[in-house]
């Protein structure tokens, strides 16, 4: 239960899902809809594998973007239950095998709009129909995210209070420290947590830096648990958020963003950071990919299955010395790995 992990330690999330897949070919940047857990569900369980390895302890189905109002831009409001369903399968045989969570994943619909009551029951006809989809699968929390209006988050937060489920809401802020109707975000979250919010935080948009500057007020304001999941873009006091870094004079938001990846050991020092304030959840967003994770990991003194792999630069041609390195040493290694029958080694060697 997230609930209950939460109380004894911070939890780390997983990643950008959409951005990595997209990086990767199974996403098609502008719409950035989630059918390839329909078309290519090896390509999405390989990454939610790669996260669950890399050290996240909840893997959110990959269901951003699979609401109504924007499947119909790509022609599939009729597989809205399917994408839905399938998103959170995957996930959940991923976090199974590595003991991880599965969180139910929803996100600003673009149907909201403040002031319009005739769109709060279509936002909230969307949100549920999207929890129905994925609870059927077994999810064990809901994170809403990506939300500007406080008033589109209340209707997520009722919408998964109503599933009987964890709610984690997270709001994202983009120029200042207001939602989008123009309330600060301390009495944004204190609101949300009354309403009921078991977590509440910022995701997206922002780096690790402008996120965590907002966070510790947030920590202030309210006694719920807290969450952050900055982007892995680097961003600036000039421009707070990733989608107006630019690039030889243009937007780089959403094809050249590369230069501003930021490094895996500044994700590490950001998970430093965070614990350090007292968030409980330390995810990431956008930009963030398994390495980014690993290290997060690592750097709140965890051994994760891709701990494996981690670095041994010592060991590096150049950088490192391996001369000390004997080829008995590595016939033992290579027996006690995979057996004798496995390991071919060379007759005239000296030692
Ligand atoms: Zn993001």
């Amino acid at each position: 239960m997230i609930l209950e992990k939460l109380e004894q330690n911070p939890v780390i999330g997983d990643g950008g899902t959409i951005f990595e897949l997209e990086r990767r070919g199974y996403v098609s940047a502008g719409p950035f809809t989630p059918q390839a857990v329909l078309d290519h569900p090896d390509a999405v369980r390989q990454l939610q594998t790669d996260f669950a390895r890399a050290g996240a302890e909840v893997l959110q189905a990959c269901t951003y973007y699979a609401h109504e109002e924007k499947l119909k831009v790509v022609g599939l409001t009729s597989a809205l239950k399917e994408i839905n369903s399938q998103a959170v399968k995957i996930a959940r045989q991923v976090a199974d095998q590595y003991d991880a969570l599965v969180a139910g994943n929803i996100c600003n619909t673009w149907a909201y709009e403040p002031g319009n009551a005739s769109t709060y029951a279509e936002t909230r006809r969307q949100f549920d129909k999207q929890i129905l989809y994925q609870s059927d699968q077994g999810v064990d929390f809901f994170i809403a995210e990506t939300i500007e209006y406080l008033g589109e988050a209340e209707i997520a937060l009722e919408a998964i209070r109503a599933s009987g489920l964890p709610a984690m809401i997270t709001l994202g802020f983009k120029k200042d420290d207001k939602t989008l109707e123009g309330i600060r975000l301390e009495e944004s979250f204190k609101l949300l947590e009354d309403k009921g919010a078991d977590i509440v935080g910022i995701n997206c948009f922002r780096d690790p830096e402008r996120i965590l500057s907002l966070a510790e007020r947030v920590r202030d304001a309210v006694s719920c648990f807290v969450a952050t999941q900055p982007v892995a873009y680097r961003c600036s006091h000039e421009r707070p958020y990733f989608q107006i870094q630019e690039l030889n004079g243009k937007v780089a938001f959403p094809l050249e963003l590369d230069p501003f990846v930021l490094t895996r050991k500044e994700m590490a020092d950001y998970a430093i950071e965070a614990r350090k304030i007292g968030v409980n959840y330390i995810g990431a967003c956008c930009g963030a990919g398994p390495h980014h994770i690993r290290a997060m990991a690592e750097a709140l003194g965890r051994t994760v299955p891709a701990s494996e792999y981690s670095p041994q630069l010592e060991l590096h041609t150049i950088i490192g010395d391996s001369s000390h390195i004997k080829e008995k040493d590595s016939q033992i290694l290579c027996e006690q790995r995979y057996g004798k029958a496995h390991c071919h080694f060379m007759e005239n060697s000296d030692e």
